[in-house]
């Protein structure tokens, strides 16, 4: 699919917890907005939870446990949600995958990849001692704790999970290192992957 230099950038930005996606996602708005850029930034958990939330669930927890058919339901209504926003550059933050007890759940099935059309997917990373310790230090979130050996594998499975969105969907996927205490630079590097 051939695109003009002119269209939207629809950008989808994963990361597992901890590697540094909010804190980046901000840094790039406020440098876009200083490029007189129209930017706006969705995050896709928190869109879905408001689409639940209309059809009468409480919270996360309730969304979390419902069955994998009503969970598809509120993903479809969120991405068509998200797939209508018209700003120069919509940024969605999201999970490449959920930990789940069946194991890793995708969170860009083929489905939602054919609503939102992605123009880019960013692979967020960070060294696994960093990320280990963002999650230890980061006392304003609630999050599990996990070893070292499984965050390694977690980046490795969100690598393969956005390389099959890139194949599937044919716009390109950009692996990004964010290195601790540089995030004006990775948030330039992530600037330069969407062509801006
Ligand atoms: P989640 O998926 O759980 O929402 P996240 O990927 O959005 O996680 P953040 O909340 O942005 O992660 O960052 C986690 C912690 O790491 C925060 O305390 C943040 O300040 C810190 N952090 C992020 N990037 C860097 C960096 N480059 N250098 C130093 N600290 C960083
Ligand atoms: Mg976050």
């Amino acid at each position: 699919m051939v695109r003009s230099l002119e269209e939207n950038k629809k950008v989808v930005i994963v990361g597992i917890p901890g590697v540094g996606k909010t804190t980046l996602i901000s840094k790039i708005v406020e440098i876009l907005k200083e490029k007189q850029k129209n930017v706006s930034v969705y995050s896709f958990g928190t869109v879905m939870l408001e689409e639940a939330k209309n059809e009468g669930i409480a919270d996360r927890d309730e969304l979390r446990k419902l069955s994998v058919d009503r969970q598809k339901h509120f993903q479809i209504m969120a991405a068509t949600k998200i797939a209508l926003k018209t700003n120069d550059v919509v940024i969605i933050d999201t999970h490449a995958f959920i930990n789940t007890n069946e194991g890793f759940h995708p969170g860009l099935p083929l489905y939602v990849i054919d609503l939102l059309k992605p123009t880019n997917f960013i692979s967020i990373s960070a060294r696994p001692e960093e990320i280990y310790n963002r999650r230890m230090k980061d006392g304003t979130r609630n999050r599990d704790i996990i070893s070292l050996a499984s965050i390694k594998k977690e980046l490795a499975v969100q690598d393969a999970m956005l390389s099959s969105c890139s194949v599937l969907s044919g716009s390109p996927m950009k692996p990004v290192l964010n290195r601790e205490g540089k995030i004006d630079e990775t948030a330039m590097k992530v600037i330069k992957a969407m062509g801006i």
